[in-house]
């Protein structure tokens, strides 16, 4: 009997878990291309804490390469206070990359919109 899910979609599926999304967008350049090119990326790293968002491969690696060097858990005498610390100054480089990512977005729009013809709002919907 022929498997109702292909291989394909099963692999999709475990790549949505594995995102822990199913409608995967790299947070940092807004690829949304294959899943299974995207990894999920932990803010700060996993022994730190378990959040995180969607990043290409490419963008992961580059963040990636920022962090080499650095602890991958707590190295001080108080853990709390170290996780913390990096977990705050993890997440204000990811909302930078972020802020990075809609100016540029908002830039393209604001172009777009000097080329294109008018839309009312009803008819976006
Ligand atoms: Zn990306």
């Amino acid at each position: 009997m022929d498997d109702i899910i292909s291989k394909e979609e099963k692999q999709r599926e475990k790549d949505y878990r594995r995102l822990r999304t199913r409608t995967p967008v790299c947070l940092t350049c807004g690829y949304s291309g294959s899943s299974s090119s995207m990894h999920y990326s932990h803010i700060a790293p996993r022994r730190f804490h378990d959040d995180g968002g969607v990043q290409c491969l490419n963008c992961h690696g580059e963040r990636s390469a920022a962090e080499r060097g650095l602890s991958y858990e707590p190295q001080s005498e108080n853990p709390q206070m170290e996780t913390i610390g990096r977990y705050l100054l993890a997440l204000a480089e990811w909302l930078t990359r972020i802020a990075e990512t809609i100016a540029a977005f908002g830039a393209w729009l604001l172009d777009f919109a000097e080329s294109s013809p008018n839309v009312e709002p009803e008819a976006i919907a």
